[in-house]
């Protein structure tokens, strides 16, 4: 099957723009595996990892949500924010992390709980790509 291109973009940048193989994406309603000639699409996207194979080759990429159209010609994310593997910072995603969970926890009237819980799945999110390339870091998911 010939690849197609997937561009993947935040308001800020452009993440990725190569031809790909496949692509998992976190869909709303579950996993999306995507192969080139895919009827198409338009979804919404959780906070999750998109994962990526060209050819031999594998990229994972942190979403927190946004939206994904398969269109004839390309694949397009457009993203809420979007890190490559290799630009997360761990320490922070773990920091982003501890914090929510204390806020979900913490039964404080002042706390907005749909905030922490969408902070917590984006830092969770960043924590599961960083780990696939990295060791270290101390939480454990
Ligand atoms: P934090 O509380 O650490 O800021 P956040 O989930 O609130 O995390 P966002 O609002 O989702 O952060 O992102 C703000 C910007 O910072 C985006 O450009 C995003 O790509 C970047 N960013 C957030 N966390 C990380 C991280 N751990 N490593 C690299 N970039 C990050």
């Amino acid at each position: 099957m010939s690849p197609v291109r997937l561009e993947i973009v935040t308001a800020e940048k452009m993440v990725f723009s190569e031809e790909i193989d496949a692509l998992v994406a976190p869909g709303v309603e579950g996993a999306l595996g995507i192969l080139p000639n895919h009827v198409p699409l338009m979804t919404l996207l959780d906070a999750g990892e998109m994962k990526i194979r060209k050819g031999h080759e594998e990229f994972y990429i942190a979403v927190s949500g946004g939206f994904l159209e398969v269109r004839p010609d390309k694949i397009i994310v457009l993203a809420d924010s979007a890190e490559r593997d290799d630009e997360i910072d761990l320490s922070r995603a773990e920091e982003a992390r501890r914090r929510a969970v204390e806020r979900i926890g913490s039964h404080a009237t002042n706390v907005d709980i749909r905030r922490a819980e969408a902070a917590l799945h984006r830092s969770m999110a960043r924590i599961k790509v960083a780990r696939r390339t990295r060791r270290g870091g101390e939480t454990q998911l």
